[in-house]
């Protein structure tokens, strides 16, 4: 008789070396999905001096940084824009602060309307994936727990809603928050909880809800976000981050230092070189 399972019973158990932790944004992990040396061009470009943005990119960071402070360092922040301001904006710098302060406006009076009715709370969340060692960071807006069981998380958006579409990128975003917030919150009372992710556009105060179980946010996680994370790990842990060109290169904040940026914008026709 063969002893075959014997052999394998009696062997010392494997230890595994513990994985190193890592840590990451929803918004820097879908940079990374799109083009992993954008996010190795920023970390270079500490300072920010090489940014590029849109009109709209520039408000929608503008109005982010100045929702949770109070009136005082608002104005302050407000004060000192012309010399954070990226350089192409600098010429429209007083449009981005006129729309930033009736945007804000906006989402102050939503927030607070929010706050007076149901149970919310401005936190930032963190949760440590053990199976690919990265501790994810979300700060949405606001949560709000407003049934038991139930959790609501906001983040704004300071541009107008298009229908019922959300784009690829929000809808990453949102859904890799509400998987952190839950498990960050299955950590203090493990329930069955039901997640709404809100979109809240401010141009036109339009809300997008889209309600989801622990299960679709569990196999969202690990179809769309693991495969991430572990290609993520290979590139820090081996310093490899390949520029992948394409259509987002021309929103791209790091095209002013990007070897490939000029060559793409030319070719899909965004910028003309040809002479005159
Ligand atoms: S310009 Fe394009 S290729 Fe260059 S870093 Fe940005 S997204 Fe990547």
């Amino acid at each position: 008789m063969k002893t075959k399972t014997a052999t394998t019973l009696n062997a010392p158990p494997v230890q595994r070396e513990p994985l190193k932790t890592y840590s990451t944004s929803p918004s820097s992990l879908w940079d990374y999905i799109q083009c992993p040396g954008r996010v190795r061009l920023r970390r270079w470009d500490k300072e920010e001096k090489h940014r590029l943005s849109t009109l709209k990119q520039e408000i929608g960071r503008v109005v982010h940084d100045l929702v949770p402070l109070d009136e005082r360092n608002r104005q302050d922040r407000l004060d000192s824009l012309h010399y954070d301001i990226s350089a192409d904006i600098l010429p429209q710098a007083e449009r981005v602060v006129s729309e930033s302060e009736t945007l804000l406006a906006r989402s102050d009076r939503i927030i607070a309307y929010l706050k007076k009715y149901k149970s919310a709370w401005e936190e930032t969340f963190d949760f440590l994936d053990s199976v690919t060692g990265f501790r994810i960071y979300a700060q949405p807006e606001l949560v709000m727990r407003p049934r038991f069981g139930e959790v609501t998380v906001f983040d704004l958006k300071t541009t107008a809603s298009k229908g019922k579409y959300v784009s690829q990128r929000d809808g990453f975003k949102m859904k890799l928050f509400g998987w952190v917030i839950l498990n960050a919150l299955k950590q203090e009372r493990d329930i069955d909880y039901r997640v709404n992710l809100s979109l809240l556009y401010l141009k036109d105060e339009k809300l997008i809800e889209t309600p989801y179980s622990e299960a679709d946010l569990d196999s969202f996680m690990n179809a769309e976000v693991r495969p991430k994370l572990r290609k993520l790990r290979r590139s820090i842990e081996t310093r490899e981050f390949m520029l992948r060109p394409g259509g987002h290169c021309k929103h791209c904040q790091m095209r002013s230092i990007c070897p490939l940026a000029k060559y793409e914008l030319e070719r899909s026709g965004e910028i003309n070189s040809s002479p005159d």
